[in-house]
């Protein structure tokens, strides 16, 4: 979190690199590091300011990142290979720390999020097709090119190119640049001169309106969500998070890659390339399609065992409509395949009949889908299976 060798705590109107760059909102943030919209005072244009956490290890990935993405920018002059472009970098003190800094593009939402506001249909094979050639784009760049392995890609590493460029669309993005740390608020500050003071209060004014999120930048989501259909959003994407990310022929780590996206090579530890990528890939194209998540999977599991969840459970949840249809039917995962416990332990893990049945009446009541019904650990230490 933020603490030393943590996070760096950045507020709207933080200046970086001698002043050059200026936070204004936060855009997102990994397990190392946090990152901003920021306003390049150089260029007159958004940029993503990415705020690595500041103990060594993380510094070390941030360099690293760094040295790959230098690599990615210099064999790609026309910026066309649907890799995140690498624009800056430098260290930032504050009181947590030296933090490397990358900054980057502005990119627009993850397809994460994208998944997530289009939950009920998938995106439709016609879009789905458009993100996957960018991405075998970039793949293609990264694996034959240059001898990098990703190592990472899930949807929340891959960004849309925005649609909304504040940089080139002031008026539709409807955003003005935040110059100054706004003054008379959580923030503190002085006002020196009326001129300054203006400028301040205009900057106020900028904050009040995206912290009511009024505003919404390289919101290809968001604008999803309020036309209620993608038709004329580009669906061009880009691969972002070069943390992890490897030469080939210099790899690192044994384990890579998040669970749902890791590849069977990975997970029995016999060596993996480019390949490992590719998997992940189909992984994510598969999502995408059917816009079936894991969560749902996990709730297809646990009925194949224990029978269907039953409708006064399944229909309670602020979420149940995203999965559940008013039958108590998942949406997209249709013919399910009882397997009760029992038996999964006999045919699967070679229990004996005796043991499975024994174990089974032990686990299943706490296993029960309605919460009030399970026991407590207490009366779980009276169950004969333990005596
Ligand atoms: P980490 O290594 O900490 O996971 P990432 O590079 O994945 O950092 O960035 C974290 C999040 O920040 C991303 O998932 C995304 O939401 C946002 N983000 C990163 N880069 C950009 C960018 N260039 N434009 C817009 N948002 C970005
Ligand atoms: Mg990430």
């Amino acid at each position: 979190g933020y603490r030393k060798g943590g996070y760096h705590a950045a507020r709207p109107g933080d200046r970086f690199a001698g002043g050059r760059f200026v936070a204004q909102r936060k855009l997102g943030w990994g397990n190392f590091s946090t990152v901003w919209l920021a306003y390049d005072t150089l260029h007159s244009r958004f940029v993503a300011l990415k705020i690595q956490k500041s103990a060594r290890d993380y510094a070390h990935a941030a360099l690293h990142e760094i040295e790959l993405l230098s690599a990615v920018a210099q064999g790609d002059p026309t910026n066309s290979k649907c890799v995140v472009r690498l624009l800056d970098h430098f260290k930032h003190v504050g009181p947590n720390g030296q933090h490397v800094c990358l900054i980057t593009e502005f990119l627009g939402d993850s397809l994460l999020r994208l998944i997530r506001y289009n939950r009920n249909k998938g995106i439709g094979l016609r879009r789905v097709k458009e993100i996957c050639r960018s991405l075998l784009v970039g793949l293609d760049y990264l694996h034959r090119e240059l001898g990098i392995i990703h190592t990472d890609l899930k949807p929340e590493n891959i960004l849309l190119v925005s649609t909304i460029n504040p940089a080139k669309d002031p008026v539709r993005s409807g955003f003005t640049p935040i110059l100054d740390r706004p003054v008379g608020n959580q923030y503190g500050g002085t006002v020196i001169s009326f001129s300054e003071k203006m400028l301040k209060m205009r900057a106020r004014l900028a904050v009040a309106k995206i912290s009511q999120r009024r505003v919404s930048l390289g919101g290809v989501a968001a604008e999803f969500e309020k036309e209620r259909n993608l038709d004329g959003i580009s669906l061009k994407c880009k691969i972002v998070d070069f943390g992890n990310a490897c030469w080939a022929d210099q790899q690192l780590a044994g384990e890579i890659q998040t669970r749902q996206y890791r590849a069977p090579e990975v997970i029995i530890g016999s060596g993996y390339s480019y390949s490992a990528d590719m998997w992940s890939f189909a992984c994510i194209a598969f999502e995408l399609a059917t816009g079936c998540s894991e969560d749902e999977d996990h709730l297809a599991l646990m009925m194949e065992t224990l029978g269907k969840m039953p409708r006064k459970i399944s229909s309670s949840g602020t979420r149940s409509k995203d999965y559940f249809d008013r039958h108590g039917d998942l949406k997209r995962i249709r013919r399910l395949k009882f397997w009760p416990l029992d038996c999964v332990l006999v045919e699967r893990y070679n229990f004996t009949e005796s043991d499975a049945q024994g174990f089974a009446d032990f686990l299943l009541p706490i296993l029960d889908f309605t919460p009030e019904n399970r026991p407590s650990a207490a009366q779980c230490l009276k169950h004969p299976w333990l005596n």
